[in-house]
């Protein structure tokens, strides 16, 4: 018999679907519960209307070895995230309640149900529908009625499997979870091998539980007293500009690279047959000569050159870059919101005119001159 092989395979398809999910539902706090090498978590770390991802393993060593893929890429810091984000793993049983894993927009359980004893199964499903109870529950399982199209022999497709339910199986206990915890329940799957596959359904079959009720303040601060069970293995908070310390610093990279840009576009106009680097002496301090052809020719220059605001311009021996023109830039203006908070958070950390509408850049030390961005 040849081995099927999914394209994309089944794996990538279980998270497709949770992402598609995601993109409709847009939740902001999800878990994955049995998340193993973290594969989903980490997809799921870019989608932006996450603001807390937690991940629970009753596999320690899996959770040490993989959780370095959430931690965030020193990029972040430069770049930092329009929303919080806070990545959590707990070491722990699905079996065991923790007031940690309350108030969850969405949790998944992606090939996890087939690995737990009848008697785990029983209270994991009381730990999650009666204890968690998210807004929504992605459960996938195998579908044992495909096994026929996978291998001619019988058996699990995993050793560690406890069970392989049919749809009938898989329905009627989803079923009578949502009656007793007051869920609907929709299934679908993932897994389709076109006309062969017809009759025995989806490889991996899903069901999509939605919470009919909403919860009273008093019950949740009831269950917010039970004992922690979990132990936190990872903990990261990623870099965003709702952090006032990260927001500062993307104004002041962003800014300061336009800045830096459209200084040395003057300069080049200014002095169009020297190099910067040959004009700007550190050594004898020497100032530049300007000429009067220079200046004229620059006048055009910088106009042609700014659309956005004022352009740059010389005054004593320093060229002038109008926070303003700095302000048009779509991406500061989105982070301040007006002139006066971003003139605000230039204050100090850069070297500002005397009436502080403007960055100052003196042309007699070296090129990387007037501005440095602090480390605070
Ligand atoms: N969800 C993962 C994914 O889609 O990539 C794969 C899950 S793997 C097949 C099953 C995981 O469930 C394993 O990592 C296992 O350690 C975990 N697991 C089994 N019993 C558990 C329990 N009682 N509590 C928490 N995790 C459990």
């Amino acid at each position: 018999m040849e081995p099927i092989r999914f394209e994309p395979p089944l794996y990538e398809q279980r998270y497709e679907f949770v992402k598609s999910y995601i993109d409709t539902h847009k939740p902001k706090k999800v878990a994955d519960l049995g998340c193993s090498e973290c594969s989903l978590l980490h997809k799921l770390k870019f989608w932006s209307c996450i603001e807390e991802l937690v991940g629970v393993d009753i596999d320690e060593d899996i959770l040490k070895r993989k959780g370095y893929t959430l931690t965030p890429l020193p990029v972040y810091y430069l770049d930092p995230l329009q929303r919080p984000l806070t990545v959590t793993l707990y070491h722990g049983s699905v079996c065991e309640k923790d007031p940690a894993l309350l108030g969850f927009d969405l949790i998944t359980c992606i090939e996890l149900i087939e690995h737990l004893v009848a008697e785990d199964l029983e209270k994991f499903q009381d730990v999650l529908f009666g204890f968690m109870t998210p807004n929504a529950v992605v459960i996938s399982t195998p579908n044992v009625e495909f096994n026929v199209l996978l291998s001619e022999n019988p058996g699990f497709r995993h050793p560690d499997h406890k069970f392989e339910w049919n749809r009938k199986e898989f329905q009627g206990w989803a079923m009578n979870i949502s009656r007793q915890y007051n869920y609907t329940v929709e299934f679908t799957g993932v897994g389709e091998l076109g006309a062969d596959s017809k009759d025995v359904g989806y490889c991996s079959q899903i069901g999509i539980f939605t919470k009919n009720y909403t919860e009273t303040e008093e019950t949740i601060r009831n269950k917010m007293k039970y004992r922690s069970t979990y132990k936190r293995v990872l903990h990261v908070i990623y870099p965003s500009i709702q952090d006032e310390k990260y927001l500062r610093k993307a104004v002041l990279t962003t800014a300061l690279c336009h800045a830096e840009r459209m200084k040395s576009n003057f300069l080049h106009n200014l002095f169009p047959e020297e190099d910067e680097e040959t004009l700007v002496t550190a050594d004898d301090r020497e100032q530049p000569r300007v000429s009067s052809k220079w200046l004229s020719s620059l006048q055009t220059k910088t106009q042609l050159e700014e659309s956005n605001g004022r352009p740059p311009f010389l005054e004593g021996d320093a060229v002038h870059v109008p926070l303003e023109s700095l302000f048009a830039i779509p991406k500061v203006k989105e982070l301040c919101g007006s002139l006066d908070v971003f003139q605000s958070m230039m204050t100090g950390e850069v070297t500002l005119s005397a009436d502080g509408g403007a960055v100052v850049y003196p042309l007699h030390v070296d090129n990387d001159v007037g501005s440095d961005i602090s480390d605070d």
